[in-house]
């Protein structure tokens, strides 16, 4: 029920921070994996050490999922080495912390395009794949700000609520082709990319810390579970969910 021996997952993003630690666990659980990222060295790196500690095959792929013809070139050399697509994890992420009167509209869209647009192109791209398979699985990536807002956040958070919404629209639309899509939420979780936020935001260590009932920073590998969870036949009649994966954060004021 929890296996995906047999199965390929492309990870966007997978090659650092929480699409590695996803990346991971599904090849704990026997899935081979596509690293779809921009930096070369840091993906092949990645997939270099999934090949030696779990002995699955692991494709590195040079992508920016803002652009079209890369995310439909990766899903055909993903076919072309493996044959199949049973998983998606839309991963690739990235955040400018400014006030929205300090946001200039290119940055806004250089967010939207890679957190928002980048999932529905990778989604779209894998569709008819999954479609003519029978099934498929796709895991989108939220956030704590998919449920609330911050002075820096805005376009950020405007991405991240479109996720949600995009997750249920996506597996409303293509539940019929027994494609389940949802939605991880993950709290703080350590990466570079909220070291660069503890530096950014004054007190962020503290407030999360404070926020968190499980008192600590969440780590990338405590995503595995959910994520094997929903990629796995063990979720099959789950979809348009959005599951917080935060030490309790979403659930104390
Ligand atoms: P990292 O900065 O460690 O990882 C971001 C990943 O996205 C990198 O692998 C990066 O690789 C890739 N990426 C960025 N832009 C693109 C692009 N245009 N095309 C392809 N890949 C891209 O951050 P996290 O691991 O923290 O973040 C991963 C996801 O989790 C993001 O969606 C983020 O919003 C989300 N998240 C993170 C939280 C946290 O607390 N850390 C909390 C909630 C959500 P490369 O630079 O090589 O392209």
């Amino acid at each position: 029920m929890f296996n995906l021996k047999g199965k390929v997952a492309i990870v966007t993003g997978g090659n650092g921070g929480i699409g590695l630690g996803i990346a991971r666990g599904l090849s704990s659980v026997g899935g081979d994996i596509v690293l779809a990222a921009r930096n070369p060295a840091k993906t092949a790196e990645a997939a270099s050490g999934i090949r030696s500690d779990y002995g699955v095959r692991a494709l590195e792929l040079e992508v920016d999922v803002r652009k079209q013809d890369q995310v439909e070139s990766m899903v055909r050399k993903t076919l072309d080495s493996f044959s199949r697509v049973d998983v998606l994890v839309n991963n690739a992420g990235i955040n400018i912390r400014k006030m929205p009167q300090d946001l200039s509209p290119a940055e806004y869209d250089e967010i939207l395009d890679t957190n928002l647009r980048g999932a529905f192109l990778c989604a779209k791209a894998v569709y008819p794949t999954m479609k003519a398979a029978g099934g498929g699985k796709i895991i989108n990536i939220g956030s704590m700000t998919s449920l609330f807002g911050g002075a820096k956040l805005m376009a950020y958070g405007a991405s991240k609520g479109g996720i949600v919404s995009m997750t249920r629209a996506l597996a409303s639309a293509w539940a019929a082709d027994n494609i389940q899509v949802n939605a991880i939420l993950p709290g703080w979780i350590d990466t570079d990319l909220t070291r660069r936020g503890r530096v950014e935001i004054q007190g962020l260590n503290e407030q999360v810390l404070a926020r968190t009932p499980m008192g600590r920073w969440g780590r990338p590998e405590d995503l595995q579970g959910t994520a094997i969870y929903l990629s796995t036949a063990a979720s099959d009649f789950v979809t348009g969910v959005a599951l917080p994966v935060d030490g309790g954060y979403s659930a104390n004021i």
